[in-house]
C-alpha cells in the first residue's frame, strides 16, 4: 500500500523504523527483531539503508518480508551520495521487483573521506531519478533545527521546498526532543509552500551512550528536562529505558493533542521499547493497532 493513500485515512498513523544489519552473519537475528517489531501492528515499517550503501539488499530483504510475512507495508530508505546512478537504478528495480512501492530518498552523509559520488550531491537528485523511473511513492527527509551541513534554517527550508516540488508525497523529520521546535518548524514550512504531510520522528533514548551518539550525528538539541533525566537514570538501565519510554510517550500524547496526526518511532530494533510505548498509546491510537 502506498503511504500516500494512508497519510489521508483519518485519524492518527503510527509507524515504526528498523534498521538492516551490517553484516549477513547477522541478518536472520536482525531480522527476527525487526519481525518481533512487525508483528505489534504499526500503519507501516520503515527500513534504513547502510550509509555506504553496500547493505541495501538486506533493506530490501527485511522490507519484503515484514510485507509478506505481516502485511505491514514497508518504506524502503535509498541513498545517493556514496553511489552512482547504475546503482541506484538496479536498487529501484529490485526494489519494485521484492514489491516495495514506498521509497525514503536520502542524500546520505557524506563519506569521512570526503569521495562523494559523482552522480548526485543531493537528495533532489535522486528524488528526480526515482519520479523518472517508476511509479514510486516517495518520501523525504527534513530537519526541524535545520541539517548540520546548513548555516541558515531559511536556506535550509528553501531547499527542502525544492525537494519537494521535485516529487516527493511526504516528508518525515529528524528527531526531536523538544515540540516547540517542531510546531515552530511546521509554521515556517508551511509557510515557505511546503504542504505535504510531514510525519514526527521520536527517538525514544534508552541509554545515555545513545544519545551521545545521536546527537554528535544530528546536533539534535537537548532540552535541560531531559538532560536532567539522562544524568539521573543514565546509571541504571532498567530506570533510564523507563524513562525514555516515559519521555517519548509524553511527547506523541502533546503531538497528538496539538493535532499532529502522523508519528513515527525509531524504534533501534528493539521491539520491547516499541511495544512498550504502543502499549502506553493503546486508548489514544485507538483499534487497529493489533489490540
Ligand atoms: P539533502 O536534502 O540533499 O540535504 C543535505 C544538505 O544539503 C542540507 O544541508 C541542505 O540544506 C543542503 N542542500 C540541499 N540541496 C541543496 C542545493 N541545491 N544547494 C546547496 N545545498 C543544498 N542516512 C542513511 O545513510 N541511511 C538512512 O536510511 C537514513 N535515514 C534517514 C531518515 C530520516 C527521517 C532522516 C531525517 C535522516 C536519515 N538519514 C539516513 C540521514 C541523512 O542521510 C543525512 O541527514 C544526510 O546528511 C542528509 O540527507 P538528506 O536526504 O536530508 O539530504
Amino acid at each position: 500500500m502506498r503511504i500516500s493513500e494512508l497519510l489521508k485515512r483519518d485519524g492518527v498513523t503510527f509507524s515504526l523504523e528498523v534498521f538492516p544489519p551490517k553484516t549477513s552473519d547477522k541478518y536472520t537475528q536482525t531480522a527476527e527483531a525487526a519481525k518481533r517489531i512487525a508483528a505489534l501492528r504499526p500503519d507501516f515499517m520503515s527500513v534504513t539503508y547502510g550509509a555506504g550503501g553496500g547493505t541495501g539488499a538486506f533493506t530490501a530483504g527485511i522490507a519484503s518480508e515484514i510485507q509478506a510475512e505481516f502485511g505491514v507495508p514497508t518504506l524502503a530508505h535509498l541513498t545517493c551520495v556514496s553511489s552512482n546512478r547504475d546503482h541506484v537504478l538496479k536498487m529501484l528495480d529490485t526494489y519494485r521487483e521484492m514489491g516495495i512501492e514506498n521509497i525514503l530518498a536520502l542524500r546520505g552523509d557524506k563519506p569521512a573521506d570526503g569521495a562523494i559520488s559523482t552522480d548526485y550531491k543531493y537528495a533532489v537528485e535522486l528524488i528526480r531519478d526515482i519520479r523518472a523511473h517508476g511509479d514510486f511513492c516517495i518520501g523525504g527527509a527534513c530537519y526541524p533545527e535545520g541539517h548540520v551541513e546548513c548555516a541558515h534554517k531559511s536556506e535550509d527550508i528553501r531547499h527542502l521546498k525544492e525537494k519537494v516540488d521535485a516529487g516527493l508525497d511526504f516528508l518525515t523529520t529528524q528527531m526531536f526532543f523538544s515540540n516547540d521546535i517542531f510546531y515552530n518548524f511546521l509554521y515556517r514550512a508551511r509557510e515557505a509552500g511546503v504542504h505535504v504531510p510531514i510525519i514526527a520522528g521520536i527517538m525514544p533514548i534508552t541509554s545515555p551512550r545513545q544519545l551521545s551518539r545521536s546527537v554528535a550525528m544530528s546536533g539534535t538539541d537537548v532540552p535541560q528536562r531531559f538532560r536532567a533525566i539522562v544524568d539521573y537514570f543514565g546509571e541504571s538501565p532498567a530506570a533510564m529505558k523507563q524513562a525514555g519510554v516515559v519521555y517519548a510517550t509524553e511527547q506523541i500524547i502533546d503531538l497528538i493533542a496539538n493535532g499532529i496526526r502522523h508519528v513515527h518511532v525509531y524504534t533501534m530494533n528493539k521491539p520491547e521499547v516499541a511495544a512498550s510505548i504502543m502499549a502506553n498509546l493503546s486508548d489514544i491510537l485507538g483499534a487497529g493497532h493489533g489490540r
